[in-house]
This record gives structure tokens, C-alpha cells and sequence, in this order.
């Protein structure tokens, strides 16, 4: 009974988070207009901001911010040998409900009639990076360890695509391939372990629903040789968020890469540390970690509690009302333009009454909210509204920029 109830209310919540996204502009169901096509959404104007904020803040973290780090942006299209020798093409597959085994690689041609040759869309990132391993070392002539890093989309023809953008058959991933001599194999699988946990925090998902599951030796990937999969309590249960494998040297192998180690003057084959990350997923951890409700004058409000540095919009200006023409010239000029030229995701809000716009932009996840109103024509003073504790504070309009600087 108890069960009963708690399924319930996740089932709810999840119902909630998916309503919300569609009214307010993050998620929407994929080619709605014509039924939809399963497993598959698109992302609206502020889906898109938070996608682009998880993004970024991953690459300046573990490319930007680093010097044993390259980027890279491989084609999706690859050369079907690729998914020959890495064992894809006879092993990625999933059981059916009857038992069959079934490829999930998207397989698709390319070029016209005779000429055309069988490709996949890839279904992990990895291989753009392990087919370009000897060009990066070419062109960059990196000392071990290093790693070569990419953001990008990824598919896979899941039986069952389900529960929102958590399971679907196009998503994005965020990949690192680290480079190492196969004796620091688990030195730098602990150091990794570490740096995607201090990232999670970082942008904001709940770490008390974050659990690691050592998988065992039959559950793993046919290349993995140790992986821990990162998971979250999601309003549907606890499933898979992200997963750290130790690759061993398969995939260069199998590729017949190699690498000279000038530090001991001989050619070997680096082992590999793999973090990777389902960015759809990270999405959804993170609107399930921020969504909240409580009760603002004897209403319930739902809310999004984004950190200000990965929310969508970092503070909204309106003028009080919006057919007050020295209102709207005075919050135009004074508060959007500058506001918006120095943070960019700064939105204008005018439409419904205040506490409609608060409504809002709580839903939205911005984290201020600031007004003009007439006592701004006669002191320069605005209204900044907390979105956590709805709680107001005048704040002087040429010292708006450093306020929020501060809280971001
Ligand atoms: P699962 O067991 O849930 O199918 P997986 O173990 O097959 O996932 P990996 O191959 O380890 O997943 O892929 C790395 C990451 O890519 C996952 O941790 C997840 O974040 C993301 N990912 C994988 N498949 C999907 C999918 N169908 N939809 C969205 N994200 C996915």
C-alpha cells in the first residue's frame, strides 16, 4: 500500500517536470505536429539555454580549464569498418522481448545506388575520439597521461525509448578519453571518479540521490574491464545517469593505433580511462534536483532552484506596468540593455500582472527578478525578488550589475 502511494507521487512529480517543460519552453515531444515519432523530443528556448550551460560548463571544467586536454568534433557518419573492429556491429545489441538479440546502431547508406556503402549513426561518441588518436598525437604531440574530449550526439535504436528524455534513440553525450600507461590504470580511474563527482555538484544535481553501482563482470560492456555506473534517484527510480569505465587498451587495439612513449623510449599501446556523460540525462537529474514547491499567498507555486550560473535566465526586468510610458523607457534603457549586454541571458517580461510574471519566471528557474516602479523615476532604485524566498530588496540601479555578479 505504502509503495503503492510513494509510486504515486513520483509518478506526479515526473507528469509535473514534463508539463512544466512543455508549457514554459524547455522540452517538447519530437515531430508532435505530425503524432510524434517515439523516443525522440526537441528543445525549446530555455531547454536549449540549460542544454548549452551543461555543456559549457563541462568543457571549461575538463578542456578549457586544463593542459593535458583536446577537443575534438568528429563526424557522425563513420567508415562501417570502425564499427566492425570495434566488436559494435556483432555486440551491441539488447534482447527482445522473445530473446532475440538486436543491434540498436541506427543503420543507414550512404551515397546513390550501386556506389552506396552501409554506415551507422554512431552510437557513442568514443569512437570519433579512439579513430582520431593518431591525428591528435600528430598534430599535438601530447605526453601521457592525456585525453581527448567530445560533446556530441550519439544514437541507438532502443527497444523501448521511455520516461521522457531519460531513455531516447538520438541523445547528446559528453565524452573524455584518457590516455595512460596501463600500470596507473586504477590511480587515474579514482582521480576520475572524483572530478565527474565534483562536477555534478557543481551544476547543481542533488549529490544525496547520486549512488555507485559497481557493475559486475557479466553486466559490463564488451570492452570494460572495471565501470562504475553513476546513478540517481529520478522520480521513476534509480537508474543510470553516468558511467566511468576502465577500457583497457581494446579500442586502440583493435584500431592497430599505437604511441611512442618518448619518457621510456619504446611503442605502446595507452589504456584508457573513459567518463561518460548522456547530457539528456543530466538535464533531467538536474530539473528533478531543482523542481520544488511550496505555498506563496495561500497558493501553491512549483519552482525551479537553479544555481544562477546554469539557469537558463539569470534575472528577468519588468517595468511595473507596462502602458506607463516613462516605466518602460527607464527598465528598456537603464536596467535590460546593460543587464543583457554584460550577463546575455537576461529576458523582458511585461506580460499578466507582477505576481503572474513571478509565477513565472519561478517556473522558468530564474533566479531575479527585478522591477521598475515609480519610486525608480525619483530615486534609482529597483525591486530584486529572490525566487527561493520571494523575499524583496531595493537595490540601487548602477549597483545592479555587482549584485549579480556576486550571486552568480
Ligand atoms: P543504459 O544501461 O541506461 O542503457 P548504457 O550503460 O547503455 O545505459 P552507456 O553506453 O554507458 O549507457 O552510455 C554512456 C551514457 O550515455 C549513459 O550513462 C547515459 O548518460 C547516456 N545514454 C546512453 N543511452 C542513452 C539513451 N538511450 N538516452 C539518453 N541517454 C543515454
Amino acid at each position: 500500500m505504502q509503495e503503492k502511494e510513494e509510486n504515486q507521487k513520483e509518478n506526479k512529480e515526473m507528469e509535473k517536470i514534463v508539463s512544466l517543460c512543455k508549457r514554459r519552453g524547455f522540452v517538447f515531444a519530437g515531430s508532435e505536429i505530425y503524432g510524434g515519432l517515439a523516443g525522440t523530443y526537441d528543445y525549446g528556448h530555455f531547454g536549449v539555454a540549460l542544454k548549452n550551460n551543461i555543456k559549457q560548463s563541462w568543457w571549461k571544467k575538463f578542456v578549457d580549464n586544463r593542459r593535458d586536454m583536446y577537443g575534438i568534433d568528429a563526424a557522425i557518419l563513420m567508415n562501417a569498418r570502425v564499427w566492425e573492429a570495434t566488436g559494435h556491429v556483432a555486440n551491441f545489441t539488447d534482447p527482445t522481448e522473445d530473446g532475440k538479440q538486436f543491434n540498436v546502431m541506427f543503420k543507414t547508406q550512404v551515397g546513390a545506388g550501386e556506389e552506396a556503402a552501409t554506415s551507422y549513426l554512431r552510437p557513442e561518441t568514443a569512437q570519433g575520439i579512439f579513430v582520431n588518436f593518431k591525428n591528435t598525437v600528430d598534430s599535438f604531440h601530447p605526453k601521457l597521461p592525456f585525453g581527448i574530449a567530445q560533446i556530441g550526439k550519439a544514437f541507438r535504436n532502443e527497444i523501448a525509448p521511455r520516461d521522457f528524455i531519460f531513455r531516447v534513440r538520438e541523445f547528446e553525450q559528453m565524452e573524455i578519453e584518457y590516455f595512460i600507461r596501463s600500470t596507473d590504470w586504477e590511480k587515474y580511474f579514482e582521480y576520475w571518479r572524483g572530478e565527474i563527482l565534483d562536477w555534478t555538484e557543481e551544476v547543481g544535481i542533488d549529490m544525496g540521490k547520486v549512488h555507485e553501482l559497481e557493475v559486475e563482470d557479466g553486466d559490463r560492456a564488451h570492452y570494460s574491464k572495471r565501470t562504475i555506473d553513476f546513478e540517481f534517484d529520478f522520480p521513476f527510480g534509480k537508474k543510470e545517469l553516468l558511467g566511468l569505465a576502465y577500457r583497457t587498451d581494446f579500442d586502440l587495439k583493435n584500431h592497430k593505433l599505437e604511441y611512442i612513449d618518448e619518457e621510456i623510449g619504446e611503442k605502446t599501446v595507452p589504456h584508457v580511462i573513459e567518463p561518460s556523460i548522456g547530457v539528456d540525462r543530466i538535464l533531467l537529474a538536474l530539473l528533478a534536483s531543482a523542481y520544488c514547491e511550496d505555498e506563496k499567498g495561500g497558493e501553491v507555486r512549483a519552482y525551479l532552484k537553479f544555481k544562477p550560473s546554469i539557469a537558463p535566465v539569470i534575472c528577468a526586468v519588468s517595468p511595473l506596468l507596462k502602458n506607463k510610458n516613462e516605466l518602460v523607457e527607464y527598465a528598456n534603457t537603464k536596467v535590460f540593455a546593460p543587464l543583457k549586454a554584460e550577463f546575455g541571458r537576461v529576458i523582458w517580461d511585461d506580460n499578466g500582472n507582477i505576481g503572474k510574471r513571478y509565477r513565472r519566471q519561478d517556473e522558468i528557474g530564474t533566479p531575479f527578478c527585478i522591477v521598475v516602479d515609480f519610486d525608480t523615476l525619483t530615486d534609482d532604485t529597483v525591486t530584486v525578488r529572490d525566487r527561493d524566498t520571494g523575499e524583496q530588496e531595493r537595490i540601487k540601479v548602477e549597483n545592479l550589475k555587482k549584485y549579480i555578479q556576486e550571486k552568480i
